[in-house]
């Protein structure tokens, strides 16, 4: 059994906060750290605030886009201060700390990523949408959004705290004890460019006109959690629709 913990960090622009995270990290045990689009980096500012946690830096992976940095995972949390217009499955770091843990006791190997947003507006709402949970440190209204290493040390102390204690009464018991392997994001895409231009093939789905269609459709299913059977199982009556329309053409 073994739980792959991610810290994705999108586009963040002081160089110092990245090496205040890797500090956070190591001292919670955590240190598999995804850099996407860092304004400067590696820098020196980085390795000044690590304090030690330079080879956290060191192995740090830099990628271009969010999809890339968590394509292969099974969980994937947007954290945010911020409430949304259409909200989100939302849970505080200590339920998300649990559902890792459960996930993690219960699948071979679970693969996990916790995202950050930019110091000055957090993640956009189509970022916060490539993910299944909105995790929200509860900060006080008037004053919501920590520092990003701040938020980071938040979420890493409660990972830890469940590793070290047996919380999984506490997390949420569909999906992640399962007799088939959580999809991964990027099947996850996969499948919703499918529902989308089959959707479109029917006429269910104006292209001109989608309002919310897809971002509400992607919430019904990233809260059910899929796994790659089920994926299939709805991706195999998409194609088998297509099919029936080009019979139907004939
Ligand atoms: N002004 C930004 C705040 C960004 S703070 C905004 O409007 O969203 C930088 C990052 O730290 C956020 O994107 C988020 O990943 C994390 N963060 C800060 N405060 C948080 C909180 N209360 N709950 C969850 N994450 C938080």
């Amino acid at each position: 059994m073994h739980t792959d913990i991610k810290i994705v960090l999108v586009n963040t622009t002081h160089s110092g906060n990245i090496g205040g995270v890797a500090r956070a990290m190591k001292n919670m045990g955590l240190a598999d750290l995804v850099l996407v689009g860092p304004k400067s980096f590696p820098s020196a500012e980085a390795s000044a605030r690590a304090a030690g946690a330079d080879d956290i830096l060191a192995t740090a992976t830099v990628v271009d886009s969010l999809q890339q940095a968590i394509a292969g995972c099974q969980l994937v949390f947007a954290t945010s201060a911020r409430e949304r217009h259409i909200p989100w499955p939302i849970m505080d770091p200590r339920e998300m700390a649990a559902a890792i843990s459960v996930a993690g006791k219960t699948a071979d190997n679970s693969s996990v990523a916790i995202v950050f947003g930019r110091e000055d507006r957090g993640l956009t709402n189509e970022e916060l949408h490539l993910c299944q949970h909105h995790v929200c440190i509860p900060s006080v209204a008037n004053f919501s959004s920590l520092n990003i290493a701040a938020a980071v040390q938040v979420i890493a102390y409660e990972i830890r705290m469940a590793s070290v204690s047996d919380i999984t009464d506490q997390a949420p018991q569909w999906g992640t004890s399962w007799d088939a392997p959580l999809a991964e994001q990027h099947e996850l895409e996969l499948m919703f460019e499918h529902f989308e231009s089959t959707m479109v093939k029917t006429g269910f789905l104006d292209p001109d006109n989608p309002r919310q269609f897809m971002t509400r459709l992607r919430r019904l299913i990233m809260r059910a959690l899929p796994d790659k059977i089920e994926v299939n199982i709805l991706r195999g009556m998409l194609t088998s629709i297509t099919k029936y329309i080009a019979s139907e053409k004939k």
